[in-house]
């Protein structure tokens, strides 16, 4: 098995300290790949390629079209390769092939939606208040980039990043979940590929207290961006005041999904599955907290129960399975947890709460899907984030309710509401404090639209053109076409 290695430099490197990290496949804890374990002192060497590609390089004032030509071309090998990449996925964090594929899908999309429009802003002229001038704006890259992603779309997350900060002329030093580094080492060959020159962008294998750590406080480094848990999230906050860096922070989501009575009742209940049960529920906007109008509250959690409890756990690679186990044994104790703590505050489980007892499935770290109900907004399951298949259920009779009950919590990254009333999904929407809000909708997202969160979800957006924007400084230019003496000294 070839050790997956760091980039840095054009150059494939193993670790300055020889250590190595094993990967593990979350359904049998078989190891996968052995990868260098990167450190400070790797990462202060990227860093350095970085800051040199940026400052003595021509990245940064490469046409636009041309950066934007890369790009694409990073999209193309995506489309190319997406069948391995895909695979890659699916062994190093579970889910399914058929689900990686749509990632892939998706992936390729965020490379060609900012190759499209990476060369389409050329500045803004003003109107300027002084006469004979000229005044102008320009966006210009921000300089040398962190970019710090999690295991839960590895890939998807580490595209949200790579594709805006390279068309806008920025140099980066990427690094991924020590978990799940595998199809981010395969997307730099594909970098390596499309031509990119030496150092601009570097990619630095190893643990978030090390190498992470080390991008947050070397003062060579101009941004961070930064996609996690909320604690890491305040932790890198804090570490990038040492030179003030700009910061992205894509923190943590307990994501509302309120269903009036009113609502198509099937599609609601099918799409409140899927919206907390994809990938078993790791994902950031998972709609986990599910608020129902009292009075369908019953028919809705049976509609759901004999649902939920017939979900297919197993390998991802099987075409038959729908849910895969989760990342970690640590993560997978840290779900057990969480359930145990909402049984103790009075929450009753209604499916689920333990381990599946299939003898198949004892060598993979899976959760059966759970749905507690009897929840109040002040149980900390309903208020943390739990990051598994867990769905709790609360209660509503009123629209202010609904809205005061969906509001009630320290994130805002996204929530749904379930309505045939179109002008009552409109006054919902409209309180909501949230990042995303989806009408008859959940967990729907493209590059076209921002992705990000209110409140402690997060600082600053991706995708969209905010996301490419995060990349970029807005430089004024006053130019005086008639200068003279002011006279005023
Ligand atoms: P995590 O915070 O544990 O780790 C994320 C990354 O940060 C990893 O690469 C890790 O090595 C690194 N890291 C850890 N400590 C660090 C430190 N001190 N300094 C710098 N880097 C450090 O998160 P996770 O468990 O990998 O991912 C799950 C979390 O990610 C969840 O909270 C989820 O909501 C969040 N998430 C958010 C979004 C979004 O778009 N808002 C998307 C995906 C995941």
């Amino acid at each position: 098995m070839p050790l997956k290695k760091m980039f840095i430099d054009g150059q494939w490197v193993e670790a300055t300290s020889g250590q190595t990290r094993t990967i593990l496949n979350p359904y049998n804890q078989e190891t996968i790949a052995t990868a260098a374990e990167g450190d400070q002192t790797d990462a202060k060497q990227a860093i350095a390629a970085a800051r040199r590609a940026f400052d003595q390089g021509d990245w940064p004032n490469t046409p636009a079209t041309e950066r934007a030509s890369h790009v694409r071309k990073i999209a193309e090998l995506i489309e190319r390769d997406k069948q391995e990449l895909a695979e890659l996925e699916s062994l190093d964090t579970g889910k399914t092939v058929e689900e990686s594929l749509v990632d892939m899908d998706d992936i390729a999309g965020v490379f060609h939606y900012y190759a499209e429009i990476g060369d389409k802003d050329g500045g803004e002229m003003i109107d300027s208040p002084i006469p004979n001038s000229v005044s102008k704006v320009v966006r210009e890259p921000v300089g040398v980039c962190g970019q710090i992603t999690p295991w839960n779309y590895p890939l998807l997350q580490a595209s949200w990043k790579l594709a805006p900060a390279l068309v806008t002329g920025n140099t980066l030093v990427m690094k991924p979940s020590e978990i799940t580094p595998l199809t981010t080492v395969k997307v730099f060959e594909l970098i390596e590929e499309a031509g990119f020159p030496a150092g601009v962008a570097n990619l630095v294998l190893g643990a978030g207290n090390t190498v992470g750590a080390e991008l947050s406080n070397n003062t060579d480094v101009d941004l961070i961006s930064f996609t996690g848990g909320i604690e890491t999230g305040k932790k890198i906050m804090q570490a990038a005041s040492i030179n003030v860096k700009k910061l992205a922070l894509e923190l943590g989501g307990k994501n509302p999904n309120v269903v009036f009575a009113d609502a198509d009742f099937e599609t609601a209940v099918d799409q409140a599955m899927n919206a907390v049960f994809f990938h078993a529920g790791q994902i950031c906007s998972a709609g986990t907290r599910l608020i129902i109008e009292e009075s369908i509250h019953d028919k809705f959690v049976a509609a759901l129960t004999e649902r939920v409890q017939n979900i297919k756990l197993g390998s991802g690679f099987e075409e038959t399975t729908q849910m895969g186990p989760l990342i970690s044994a640590e993560h997978l104790a840290k779900v057990e947890h969480y359930v145990e703590t909402g049984k103790q505050e009075g929450a009753k489980v209604v499916v689920g709460g333990k381990r599946p007892e299939a003898p198949e499935l004892q060598n993979g770290f899976f959760y059966l899907p759970t749905i507690f109900t009897d929840c109040t907004s002040d149980m900390k399951v309903v208020q943390d984030e739990g990051f598994g298949p867990v769905i709790t259920v609360e209660t509503f009779q009123t629209e202010d309710e609904a809205i005061k009950l969906a509001n009630d919590s320290i994130y805002g990254l996204a929530g749904g509401v379930w309505t045939n009333d179109i002008v009552k999904a409109e006054r919902c929407v409209a309180k909501m404090r949230m990042g995303t809000v989806w009408i008859n909708e959940f967990n729907l997202y493209f590059p076209h639209a921002p992705w990000g969160g209110f409140k402690q979800s997060g600082i600053g957006r991706e995708l969209g053109k905010p996301g490419l924007e995060e990349y970029t400084e807005t430089k004024h230019i006053f130019h005086n076409l008639d200068p003279k003496p002011i006279n005023w000294f």
